[in-house]
């Protein structure tokens, strides 16, 4: 069982606070559409007799693509690669690129479940945001999504100084009144070289505050605990069959195939990454070389990662994997780390595995770097 990954590098516009892979320039679509169709027959070796249950193109904004090169793609991938009879099959998408054409049109070629990039209902957030679309938009492209998918997720964003306490409740509100079945939701970060750094470096912006981002956190788990969503992961909440079955296929250690620029894989003890840059890529491609890198993955980076992945799930860390995954040293080296959390209360045991309690949700990635094997 397996997932493929397809990275779309393009979008509209620059928002503020993104670090991911992409360009505004589209003059070399094309090309990159070829590229990626040869990528997926260059490596099908890497994912040899696997059934491949999830397919996701992600980005960027996948959604700029018109739906025939979408569907191009998804019957590459069918003809070289074992899928079961309905995969899963995810598009990224923005609001401004949705219309009701376009949704009927995605849902011919095969989607089966949209991820939306709402990030708020409130015009002036999506300004401070710099994104390309705006609350009418918004709204809009939840009412043409929801007329031919029922399977959407929505990506809200949280912790950034425009956003008081009752604008955040209002655009959970907000996002409850669509009957989504699944949303994620990620605290803003200031990542290196974007935007929002150099606006907060030059006092434009004010800096994020951590306790603000903690309020908010706090609202969206009661809320939508309370409205029936299984928080399954630390920044995610899907109603029962509605998880995502390619983010768990990441989060439980499943083999995964990355196609397209800054594309990461996944192999257990093995990881790669493909190179960022789209003409290099192109380049690559056209010359015959697998654009990628790899890395084998020692025991104890496998162990630390288990661990980092497992505590921000409800399926936690389970002493008995790491036993079989690991040896039974890192099985005593855990349960003599894991001691202290137990006994805080941030950390419980449930069923045979440990998971964060509701208390510990707040602490993950320091509980999670206290229970790592180093040096
Ligand atoms: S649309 Fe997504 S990938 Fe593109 S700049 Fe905005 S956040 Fe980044």
């Amino acid at each position: 069982m397996s997932g493929i990954y397809i990275h779309i590098p393009f979008c509209k516009q620059a928002c503020h606070y993104c670090d991911f892979h992409y360009s505004t320039q589209l003059k070399k679509k094309k090309p990159l559409l070829n590229a990626l169709q040869r990528e997926l027959e260059m490596r099908k070796g890497e994912l040899p007799e696997q059934l491949v249950e999830t397919l996701y193109f992600g980005g960027g904004t996948p959604s700029l693509m018109e739906a025939e090169e979408i569907a191009e793609l998804i019957s590459r991938a069918k003809s070289i690669y074992t899928f079961p009879e309905d995969p899963e099959i995810t598009l990224e998408v923005n609001p401004d690129d949705v219309s009701q054409d376009k949704a009927r049109l995605w849902r011919q070629i095969g989607i089966n479940r949209l991820s939306m990039g709402i990030q708020s209902f409130f015009e002036e957030d999506l300004k401070f945001m710099n994104r390309a679309h705006n609350a009418t938009e918004a709204r809009e492209a939840l009412e043409w999504a929801g007329e031919y998918f029922d399977n959407i997720s929505l990506d809200l964003i949280y912790g950034y100084p425009l956003l008081t306490e009752e604008k955040w409740m209002k655009n959970l509100e907000t996002a409850l009144s669509y009957e989504i079945p699944h949303i994620s939701a990620y605290a803003l970060t200031v990542e290196p070289r974007t935007a929002l750094q150099s606006f907060i470096e030059k006092g434009k912006v004010p800096p994020l505050d951590e306790a603000q981002a903690e309020a908010h956190f706090r609202i969206l788990v009661n809320t939508l605990e309370n409205e029936g969503y299984v928080h399954y992961e630390i920044s995610n909440f899907g109603k029962p069959d509605y998880f995502s079955q390619n983010n768990t296929a990441y989060w439980i250690g499943k083999p995964y195939l990355g196609i397209g620029p800054s594309a990461h894989s996944f192999y257990g003890r093995r990881r790669g990454w493909n190179i960022s840059n789209n003409s290099k890529y192109i380049k690559s491609i056209e010359e015959g070389k697998a654009p990628v890198e790899y890395e084998e993955l020692s025991d104890q980076d496998r162990y630390n990662e288990y661990i980092m992945t497992g505590l921000r799930t409800i399926w936690g860390v389970s002493p008995d994997e790491i036993e079989k995954r690991f040896g039974a040293s890192y099985r005593q080296y855990f349960l003599n780390r894991v001691a202290a959390h137990l006994n805080s209360g941030d950390l419980i045991l449930k069923g045979d595995a440990i998971v964060a309690s509701p208390s510990g949700k707040f602490l993950i990635d320091g509980l999670a770097s206290d229970l790592f094997r180093v040096g």
